[in-house]
């Protein structure tokens, strides 16, 4: 029987896992394309048209209310949707899928707009929910969270009896030729990296201020870079679903005219998230600064370089120690040539759609709400290989490590 999909959210992403859908239109069947500006649905409309031949229909919704979703979704009849809205918005759809009966897919996890903290809590207690509505919902599959999740259960599964240690390595080399810009929705992005670092050692968290832990890493096909500490909530559920694990990190680059200009930004308030009186008007600080900011869609046809992402995991396979480092490379020039996106849409796109048509395909199916990791990594590490984010796999010695110390 023919599918109907409904994708929320026309940014970045959106724009991403629409082409993708429509790449891949025998699984997705009918496609819509819904967010809060229309005109952004039907410019990504035109384009996927024109480039793949395939026609998407659009719609205007307010993802805050679970009302105009629930009309949308029956309206549709959609059998799944795809949330790459914001991460305010996930409760809010998951709500509207659950009184559906409709699958939930989404790549990052809830965020109380008045608070940056980010955690699976209020997601997992959905859990009952869906399996009471028979529908699944899979949360964070996008790159990271979503193909660092798989790639640790694949390296649970082919190479290690026990795994120890895993470090969660993001590099993105992209150079989009601007003084300062985001890669993804500015707002998202600056509360990620201002907010304190946290760390898993030993069955604790450990926080830390804001990036003061810094290494730099060798990163296959770019090179040494400055790679920084940060809470990533991968972490949160890998923690729970990977056994005799002792230590989780996570490591993203930053280069230094990046950080300048962060810590500028965040001395004179305007990486605030409470309003602020102005001229009589209340403005949010940060909302205001991404009115500045250039659009993430805009830097596509600018950026060049590359972006690495992967995982560096030790532990042991038949009583002896090993290392595995599975990552992934991706080109900006090369994903806006497919999809008129730069490479971090792309790598959070991809995946979105291949846990979408898995989940169609009944391939990854599980009423209830589950992380990435708890489903056979295999086929989706081949879905990556064939939908435009090959990986590759080093096995190194025991005490390899891609760290560069400095002197
Ligand atoms: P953008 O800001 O570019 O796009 C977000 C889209 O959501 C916009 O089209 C916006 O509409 C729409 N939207 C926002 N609020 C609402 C609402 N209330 N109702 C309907 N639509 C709404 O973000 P990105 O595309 O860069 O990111 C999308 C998601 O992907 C985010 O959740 C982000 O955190 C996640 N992400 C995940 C990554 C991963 O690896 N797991 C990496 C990068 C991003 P409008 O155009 O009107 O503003």
């Amino acid at each position: 029987m023919s599918k109907r999909t409904l994708i929320i959210g026309a940014g970045g992403v959106g724009n991403v896992v629409a082409f993708k859908c429509a790449m891949n239109a025998d699984t997705f069947g009918e496609i819509t394309l819904a967010s809060r500006t229309k005109s952004k649905c039907d410019a990504i409309a035109e384009n996927v048209k024109a480039k793949t031949g395939v026609a998407i229909k659009t719609a205007q919704v307010d993802a805050d209310s679970v009302e105009e979703l629930v009309a949308l979704i029956r309206e549709t009849e959609a059998d799944i949707v795809i949330n790459v809205a914001l991460p305010y918005q996930d409760l809010t759809i998951m709500d509207a899928c659950a009184a559906c009966q409709v699958d939930y897919l989404d790549t990052a996890n809830y965020e109380h707009p008045d608070e940056a903290k980010f955690e699976y809590k209020e997601q997992w207690a959905r859990d009952q929910l869906f399996r009471e509505q028979h529908i699944m919902g899979l949360l964070g599959s996008g790159f990271d969270p979503g193909v660092t999740n798989v790639f640790v259960a694949y390296a649970q599964k082919h190479y290690f009896d026990e795994i120890h240690t895993i470090d969660i390595l993001d590099c993105n080399a992209g150079d989009h030729g601007y003084p300062f810009a985001t890669n993804f929705n500015p707002e998202i992005n600056l509360r990620e990296v201002s907010a304190k670092g946290r760390y898993w050692e030993n069955g604790e968290w450990i926080e830390t201020e804001p990036m003061v832990i810094k290494q730099v890493w060798d990163y296959p096909e770019v090179g040494p870079k400055d790679s920084y500490l940060l809470y990533h909530e991968e972490m949160e559920s890998l923690v729970k679903n990977i056994p005799h694990l002792k230590r989780i990190r996570f490591f993203m680059t930053f280069g230094e005219s990046y950080l300048t200009h962060m810590k500028v930004l965040e001395n004179v308030g305007m990486l605030g998230i409470e309003p602020v009186e102005h001229q009589g008007q209340k403005i949010i600080p940060i909302e205001f600064l991404k009115t500045l900011l250039p659009d993430p869609a805009s830097l596509g046809p600018r950026t060049k370089g590359k972006t690495n992402i992967g995982v560096f995991v030790k532990g042991i396979k038949n009583g002896e120690p090993k290392t595995v480092y599975i990552y992934q490379v991706s080109d900006h020039e090369k994903c806006y040539e497919e999809v008129m996106s730069q490479a971090v849409s792309y790598t959070t796109g991809v995946p979105a759609m291949i846990g979408a048509k898995l989940m169609l395909e009944k391939r990854w199916y599980e009423e209830g709400v589950h992380n990435m990791e708890e489903f056979d990594p295999d086929p989706f590490m081949e879905e990556l290989n064939t939908q435009g984010l090959p990986w590759k796999v080093m096995e190194l010695d025991a005490d390899a490590t891609l760290e560069v110390k400095e002197n």
